[in-house]
């Protein structure tokens, strides 16, 4: 595919240009020169370029998973206790929560991820391994799972978010002791997944949600919505410049993950760790903008 070679073209010089997530210590360790990306398509095809099938963290963009499975399991009462609005804040911001009700200002920055979490763990009675199920059914591989190590390595620095769930629970938005929804929250961002894995993870949001083996797990509306807040909240305060440069719903994570949806097209997932100043991949930034100007995988 011409538009995959224009990708790799334009993300070299941003490769292992930038900062590692190095607030998490075992984030900070990893090789940044890496790259990789892949392309699957609606009807079966996968293009594979670089670094494809080595695992990375998943980190956020674990977090559009948990959404879907929420919004699966019970529909939109979710959006009573999170907002859908985009922030202009950092992803870890304080910032964000209606100072009323507590209620944060979309499911992708920490706050309000933390709810969603919350949500699945009382639905499911183990949130993380619902993730995990799910994630290893669509990838189609059976040893996909948490990172320990990294899990743990947050979980160490995690000050921030410990004191953003104890705020939620304060207001009243957290159903599950702050303990648990901690605990599960790191061990899905520690989800250690190749970006093939995640693109056929993810290809549910581009065939209006429907499975891997033909089940639904979203209606067509619910997925059409998610894509949506994909769209105006998958990069946080860097969202205007990303919809800008590429177009595409996104869902990015500082272990420099992107996966972008094309939807009735595909998906497309890139992993390079160095980071650009929001905490998306700048080389992924970079090769997905080239993609989508040079091919017709695009919303725009
Ligand atoms: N686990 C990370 C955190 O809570 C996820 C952040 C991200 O990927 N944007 O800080």
């Amino acid at each position: 595919m011409d538009a995959l070679l224009r990708a790799q073209e334009a993300a070299a010089p941003e490769v292992g240009r930038g900062r590692l997530a190095e607030y998490i210590p075992s984030l900070g360790a990893v090789d940044p020169r890496q790259f990789g990306m892949v392309i699957a398509s609606c009807d079966g095809q996968v293009h594979v370029l670089g670094d494809a099938d080595v695992r990375f963290s998943v980190q956020s963009i674990s977090k559009v998973f948990t959404l879907a499975l929420v919004v699966a399991a019970e529909g939109e009462d979710i959006w009573d206790r999170v907002s859908r609005e985009p922030s202009g804040n950092p992803f870890n911001s304080f910032l964000q929560l209606d100072q009323e009700e507590g209620r944060p200002r979309n499911p992708f920055i920490n706050a309000g991820a933390l709810v969603v979490t919350d949500r699945l763990h009382s639905l499911t009675g183990n949130a993380y391994g619902a993730l995990r199920d799910l994630m290893r059914r669509e990838s189609r591989n059976a040893d996909v799972d948490s990172d320990p190590a990294v899990a743990r390595s947050e979980l160490e620095v995690g000050h921030r978010t410990t004191a953003l769930a104890h705020l939620l629970a304060s207001y009243g938005n957290l159903e599950c002791p702050v303990d648990q929804v901690i605990n599960q929250y790191v061990a899905q961002c520690a989800l250690s997944m190749t970006c093939r894995e995640l693109a056929l993870a993810g290809l549910f949001l581009a065939r209006d949600g429907v499975l891997s083996d033909a089940t639904r797990l979203l209606s067509a509306r619910q997925t059409k919505r998610i894509n949506a807040v994909m769209l105006t909240c998958g990069t946080y305060d860097s969202a205007g410049e990303f919809a800008y440069r590429v177009g595409l719903p996104a869902k990015s994570g500082v272990g420099g993950g992107i996966l972008a949806v094309i939807p009735d097209r595909g998906v497309a997932c890139v992993w390079s760790p160095a980071l650009g100043p929001s905490g998306s991949s700048a080389a992924g930034l970079a090769a997905l903008d080239a993609f989508t100007t040079y091919s017709d995988w695009t919303v725009f």
